[in-house]
């Protein structure tokens, strides 16, 4: 062989002072080149070769590598070696098939949803074991095994640390179910009232109440999940010095107020109306004019029959969490009046005069009136007549069109319905949070929703998927430390391993001074009259060089698309400008406020009427609002050690035991599961003991296989047959594909960590020999 100039820097054991990747691996060029035809040959076996390795498991390589019969028994998807989208996904459904729910990825745990309840996984003896256990981490994978480890690490080694534990993943995946699993978890472990039994209302009991409160106001039946959640939640386990749970507090994101006027179809409303319809006394029923016979518009699929549509544990947890019999009955009529609300219809009238109402609209526009207490014919003035200011002093009053009035009747109801939410989560926050000297650690719990793609997405999904993105950024930093800790104990140095990180994304989105964001804000500040037209010009204009953003060519409505690190969406303009402003007509709120119900006028008090003429006045947008409460809950993530749970949906249609691998992969992939093997992928995924290692391939160099030494002994004892090993295929380097010159290979303490690039090296130079 002509004279192979080559130089292979892999270092066997110097954690300080490793290389760094300008310097790594520098392979230099060697003399097959010259060989043109056998490189070709070699290059089309190597490419079936990759393909081999690619798309299936079968095979030597996979045999030596990973053994398929006991793919289920892999408690770790970063051990399934070599850590691919297949080899991974694979070793999900054994896992399924075997009953198996959970999995841990590295310093995530997967959570798949076996749709029906396991019998004793989260009985309170499973509880005990993994809270008594020396080493939880030992244990089956479990979620109990991220609530003690998380609970453990808030004491610290040195100082408390607080900790936040992020679950995600698509709607039905799991998320509120697991959320519930911790709470009750730290309720239990964690139990203030075990040492003062004589505490009534005790604080685990209130905390765990705060749940079916808040899922029956904010959740919902949908196409996806029969108990959704329509609002992110972010919420604080507040622990005293002792490591007891004295108190919490929550903090909700972007309720799905459109749901109360309107359901899409198959959907339901909020599962308290249902609620209310179906577990009403007749005293009740009375009073809030719902007869058993009513047909309600805003109350579709009622027949459905749901374990949630249970009444009495919504008032029992009211009751619990100190929300008393007055106010229980206020709210209930509030709710009651909206459901009324929605049968109210209106029918078009020549445009000088106020739509009209039927003889049945105009009863139940009564009815709303009088659950709301305020006077019917202002209510029916305010929703089919604008007020336009045209000085301080003079108004013009305009009547409204027939599409006017219905969007005007559909804002009353999203209005209270979403100050209402505000309000119990205000309540339920001051039943629960403990006095600031009281706790000194949290543990937090975000359930939010995951990454959504529809045929038609608007400023809500634009507003989750920023969300998700944010998420991801922060997950992908916090893995990344952790795979530069598992680097660092094998020996290895972190620097070479090179990722796509989403700031692009990120910038496009919410970036200053230009960015969607921005530009949405700032369009709906200058209330223009073609506003969405020049949003669009705007866009196409001023972020053309972001390469995130591209713009859907094939639907006849503009829509921009963004590149998110899910997948693209593309995202339909119409709409978003109003959905931006979410504007409130003034002389609504100046009716509410004027409500002889103490609470429904307490919700508008110190909402602002009059204010500057339409179109000047400070406008806080959805967008903005977001932003900051998206800013303080990355904040407080920031500030706390993150534990990640990604709820794996493993299929559409919710049925037990069921896995549909297009299902699964898709959600691997949008919860960054699939990311994080690419990012595992970028430094080396392949980690193969000395002696597999030698024994596999000690033929290339025809070295002798050495005895074995202990684990940590295995570097000296094995390290110099590996490197005969690594050097005999690397004469041959340059007749492989992949011949650039990265380091392909990295010895640590106790393994040899690998490319793909270098294990098919290995692999032709063992298919030659
Ligand atoms: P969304 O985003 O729509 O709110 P989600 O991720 O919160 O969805 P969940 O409501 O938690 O989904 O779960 C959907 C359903 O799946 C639950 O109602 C429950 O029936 C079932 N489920 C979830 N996790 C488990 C589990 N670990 N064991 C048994 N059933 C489960
Ligand atoms: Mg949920």
């Amino acid at each position: 062989m002509a004279k192979v100039k080559q130089k292979l820097l892999f270092r066997t054991e110097n954690v300080s002072g490793g290389r760094t990747e300008g310097e790594s691996g520098s392979f230099e060029q060697g003399g097959s080149a010259k060989r043109p035809g056998k490189v070709n040959r070699v290059t089309e076996r190597l490419q079936a070769r990759r393909k081999s390795l690619n798309d299936s498991l079968e095979g030597d390589v996979r045999a030596f590598l990973v053994n398929e019969a006991e793919l289920h028994t892999y408690d770790d998807l970063t051990k399934v070696n070599p850590v691919t989208p297949t080899t991974v996904l694979k070793c999900l459904q054994a896992r399924y098939s075997a009953r198996v729910f959970y999995t841990h990825a590295g310093c995530t745990l997967v959570a798949m949803n076996p749709f029906q309840p396991i019998p004793h996984l989260y009985s309170l003896d499973v509880m005990r074991e993994y809270h008594t256990a020396s080493q939880p981490q030992d244990f089956k994978p479990h979620i109990f095994i991220v609530a003690e480890e998380a609970y453990r690490n808030v004491q610290g080694q040195v100082e408390p640390v607080n900790q936040s534990l992020v679950v995600s993943g698509e709607s039905g995946a799991g998320k509120t179910w697991t959320s519930r699993c911790l709470m009750k978890y730290y309720a239990t472990v964690a139990a203030s009232s075990q040492k003062c039994q004589h505490t009534v209302e005790r604080i685990e009991r209130r905390v765990l109440d705060s749940n079916p409160i808040m899922e029956a106001f904010g959740n919902a039946c949908t196409l996806r999940n029969n108990n959704s959640s329509r609002f992110g939640k972010y919420i604080q386990l507040q622990l005293n010095s002792s490591q007891l749970l004295v108190g919490a507090s929550v903090q909700t994101y972007l309720l799905e107020k459109t749901r109360v006027a309107f359901q899409a179809p198959n959907e339901r409303n909020f599962h308290i109306f249902y609620q209310m319809m179906k577990g009403a006394t007749e005293e009740q029923r009375q009073e809030w004019e719902m007869p058993c016979d009513q047909k309600f518009t805003w109350l579709p699929n009622a027949e459905k029959s749901l374990e949630e549509d249970c009444f009495q544990e919504t008032v029992e947890a009211m009751v619990n969490l100190g929300i008393d019999a007055h106010k229980r009955a206020q709210i209930f009529r509030i709710l009651a009046g909206l459901l009324q609300l929605g049968n109210v219809n209106f029918s078009p009238a020549p445009e000088s005069e106020p739509c009209g109402l039927d003889q049945q609209s105009k009863g139940f526009l009564g009815k709303t009136a009088a659950l709301l207490r305020v006077p019917a014919d202002e209510l029916r003035e305010c929703v089919s007549i604008r007020t336009l200011r045209a000085g301080k002093q003079s108004a013009l009053l305009k009547p409204c069109s027939q599409s006017e009035c219905v969007v005007r009747r559909d804002c009353l109801a999203k209005v209270i319905y979403a100050r209402l939410f505000d309000w119990l989560v205000g309540f339920i926050n001051s039943s629960m949070c403990a006095d600031d000297s009281k706790w000194c650690n949290f543990i937090g719990l975000l359930d939010v929703y995951g990454f959504e793609c529809f045929l038609l997405n608007n400023l809500e999904q634009l507003c989750i998927n920023y969300a998700n993105e944010k998420l991801q950024q922060h997950f992908v930093a916090h893995y990344l430390k952790a795979q530069q800790e598992e680097y660092v104990s094998e020996g290895l140095q972190w620097s070479f391993v090179r990722y796509q990180d989403n700031q692009r994304c990120l910038d496009l989105i919410e970036g200053n001074p230009t960015s969607i964001f921005s530009l949405l804000n700032e369009e709906c500040r200058l209330n223009r009259a073609s506003d969405a037209k020049q949003f669009r010009e705007r866009l196409q204009k001023e972020l053309s060089d972001n390469g995130s953003m591209s713009w859907d060519k094939f639907s006849k409505q503009p829509h921009f698309i963004v590149a998110h690190y899910a997948g693209k969406v593309s995202y339909q303009i119409e709409g978003m400008m109003e959905k931006n402003k979410d504007p409130v007509p003034p002389e609504l709120l100046s009716l509410l406020q004027k409500s002889e119900d103490p609470l429904l006028q307490s919700l508008f008090a110190d909402t602002e009427t009059e204010g500057k003429p339409h179109g000047h006045s400070k406008v806080v947008t959805v967008v903005s609002k977001f932003k900051n409460s998206l800013e303080n809950l990355m904040k407080i993530l920031h500030s706390t050690t993150p534990h990640y749970t990604r709820c794996i949906k493993p299929n559409p249609d919710c049925k037990p035991l069921t896995f549909q691998k297009e299902e699964v992969i898709t959600q691997l992939e949008a919860c960054g599961i699939v990311e994080t093997i690419h990012i595992s992928a970028a430094g080396f995924p392949i980690r193969v003991p000395y002696d597999n290692f030698i024994q596999r391939y000690r033929l290339i160099s025809n070295t002798r296989l050495l005895a074995q030494g202990a684990e940590n002994e295995a570097q000296i004892a094995l390290g110099p047959a590996v490197q005969d090993i690594l050097n005999a295929v690397l004469r041959t380097k340059s007749s492989a594909p992949n011949n650039n010159n990265n380091v392909m290979v990295h010895c640590g303490k106790t393994k040899v960590f690998l490319t793909h690039a270098m294990l098919e090296l290995l692999e032709e130079q063992r298919y030659r020999v």
